[in-house]
């Protein structure tokens, strides 16, 4: 074929084919132009998953019957005139693209009046353009209110191969709802109305309320829950909600970003929230977020993407940083070491060392305990010495050991009583990540030298995984040799095992490697840095000290100070409490000493 330019109904809709999605993607759009229009009651209603009916009306300020022809030609639009405005961009809009792609895709009618401010009667002039297949029809005048209708209907529909690939009606319409949501939380203050299938689906107050809005997103349970956040500096102001630890999912999907009003899709800044929860969530879980980010315009670059759904920052690292800080304060606020409340009776037996635990782990244990509240949330009013959420583990003197199972000691402000397990992989991660982490600064200067001992096996040994671990594992060979393993590749799926480590030495060689990789979903693409994190978290697992244990005194009292020198003692790297804290008030209370007359 010789080269030829392409008829503007096929390169139009090639266009068209970034921006316009799915039907969520038109949703998008429009709801973006009535914000920009400044409406403050958004209607939104959806027929046949969006495909046979988006309809989008706003109360904004409408479009001048006589520019209706230009909304809908590519690149044209009211929002930008030079390249400059590109980097002080205020509105959520700015390609001049959606309505003439949508234009092309699907059948388009808009019906708009102008809030013209020297036009007493409101129901005037306005105007009504068609579009379809990219051809549009002469305005006709209509009467109206001010502001803007658009409807979109049959969408795809000159588009068979795009049809096909639309998802199943509930994943479309899901799809609809959470991205109404969203931005009914980033834009508290407009009304936003959603009927799906002609049933409400949304319908929020524009109150200002957040934490309304978030109900209809989670429910009311859940949106009690979530933690506020409100953070402030210099370069981002950061507000939203996060998840407590105890509220998690088994992907990321539920951590989303609103960059200047806009939502916006950015893994390091997704990281940068999982890594504020550093270890107090259990290995493979996620929180929920939702965080709404304002930044000077000038610092993001929004202009890198057709559906505007990433940006670049100016200061990447520094709001890096920013978010994961925001993220760990409040969390750290919200986790406090569990303290014994009096709903706890003294008779309840001690926690068993659990043998379904200790082989299948990760699953939440449920505890008698109770996190300390304030008298604030409802719960019992609080007559305990609070203690102070801080990270760090509190000076403990050692007192012994109870049920082979956990360390007993004094504290300045009471008891504590330490996990001997959770305490060990708690120590063991710290201990091992630290060594990853010299390891990796070390690596262009110094000649690596393995810290961890490790211990050679007479006979090496060969382990066949499944292809999907078998992948997963050639990746990580280097974090393996980290940890004290020397492990080789042997043919497809195979591996030699010539060197476990020390504290493996135990365990069968092949149990250990297939532990290493067995909780990695076949799909799930981690970040580097958490895939090390849960293999090293794994390894600690199986090394640390059991419940059941005996331990020496000697034993005991060096457990105790590698805990204390942890940065994050009290929680094991899974995310449960490492230690409870009985206060000397509680005590005084239960033997009578004060209170209770
Ligand atoms: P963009 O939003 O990038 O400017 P669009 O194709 O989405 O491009 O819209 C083109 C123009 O049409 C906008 O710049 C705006 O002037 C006008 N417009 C579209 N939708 C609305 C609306 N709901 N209310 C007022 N004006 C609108
Ligand atoms: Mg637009």
């Amino acid at each position: 074929m010789s080269i030829h330019l392409l008829p503007s109904e096929v390169s139009s809709q090639i266009a068209a084919g970034e921006v316009v999605e799915r039907p969520a993607s038109v949703v998008k759009e429009l709801i973006e132009n009535a914000l920009d229009a400044g409406a403050r009651h958004i209607t939104i209603t959806i027929e046949g998953a969006g495909q046979r009916l988006v309809e989008v009306a706003d109360d904004g300020s409408g479009i001048p019957a006589d520019e209706l022809a230009l909304a809908v030609t590519r690149h044209a639009t009211s929002k930008l005139l030079s390249a400059e405005d590109l980097f002080s961009i205020k509105t959520l809009g700015f390609r001049g693209e959606a309505l003439a792609s949508i234009g092309s895709v699907a059948r388009l009618t808009i019906t708009s009046r102008h809030a013209s401010p020297d036009d007493e009667d409101q129901r005037g002039a306005g105007g009504r353009l068609r579009v379809e297949a990219g051809i549009s029809t002469p305005v006709e005048p209509v009467g109206a209110p001010v502001g803007t209708v658009v409807r979109v209907e049959n969408l795809f529909y000159n588009l068979p191969a795009r049809l096909k690939f639309l998802k199943a009606e509930v994943t479309e319409r899901r799809q609809i709802d959470t991205l109404v949501t969203r931005y009914a939380l980033a834009f508290p203050h407009v009304r936003f109305s959603l009927r799906q299938e002609g049933r409400p689906a949304l319908q929020t107050s524009g109150n200002r309320d957040r934490r309304e809005v978030l109900a209809s997103l989670y429910g009311v349970e859940m949106a009690r829950q979530m933690i506020e956040v409100l953070a402030k500096d210099e370069s981002a102001a950061i507000t939203g909600f996060i998840s407590p630890p105890s509220l998690t999912r088994s992907n990321r999907r539920e951590i989303t970003f609103f960059v200047n009003g806009r939502p916006v899709q950015d893994s390091t800044l997704t990281a940068a929230v999982v890594q504020g929860y550093h270890s107090l969530l259990m290995v493979g879980r996620y929180p929920l977020a939702i965080l709404f980010l304002e930044l000077p315009p000038s610092t993001v670059d929004v202009n890198v993407h057709p559906t505007k759904a990433e940006v670049r920052f100016r200061e990447p690292d520094r709001l890096f940083s920013a978010v994961q800080r925001a993220v760990r304060r409040v969390l750290l606020a919200h986790t406090p070491v569990p303290e014994i409340t009096e709903q706890l009776r003294w008779t309840t037996p001690s926690r068993q060392p659990d043998p379904a635990w200790q082989m299948a782990g990760d699953e939440d244990q449920s505890t008698a305990i109770n996190h300390s509240r304030s008298p604030l949330d409802g719960g019992l009013p609080s007559p305990l010495t609070a203690s102070l959420p801080g990270s760090r583990a509190p000076l403990l003197r050692l007192i012994g050991q109870i049920a082979s199972t956990y360390l007993v000691a004094e504290g300045p402000d009471g008891l504590y009583l330490i996990d001997q397990h959770a305490a060990h992989e708690r120590v063991l991660f710290e201990k091992l990540m630290a060594q990853h982490g010299t390891h990796e600064k070390r690596e262009n200067s110094e000649k690596r030298e393995n810290v961890i001992p490790s211990q050679s096996l007479l006979q090496p040994v060969a382990v066949e995984l499944p292809p999907a671990n078998a992948r997963l594992l050639s990746e990580q060979l280097p974090i393996l040799t980290h940890l004290g393993f020397t492990v080789e590749p042997f043919g497809q799926a195979t591996f030699l095992v010539r060197a476990v480590p020390a504290l493996l030495a135990k365990l069968d060689p092949a149990a250990a490697l297939h532990v290493l990789v067995e909780d990695f979903e076949e799909d799930e693409t981690p970040l580097q840095a958490e895939i090390e994190a849960r293999i090293t978290a794994r390894v600690c697992k199986r090394a640390a000290v059991k419940a059941g244990q005996v331990l020496s005194p000697e034993e005991q009292h060096a457990l105790l100070t590698d805990l204390e020198a942890c940065i994050s003692p009290r929680t094991c790297p899974h995310g449960r409490p490492t230690m409870i804290h009985l206060p000397v008030d509680l005590l005084e209370r239960q033997f009578g000493r004060k209170g209770a007359r």
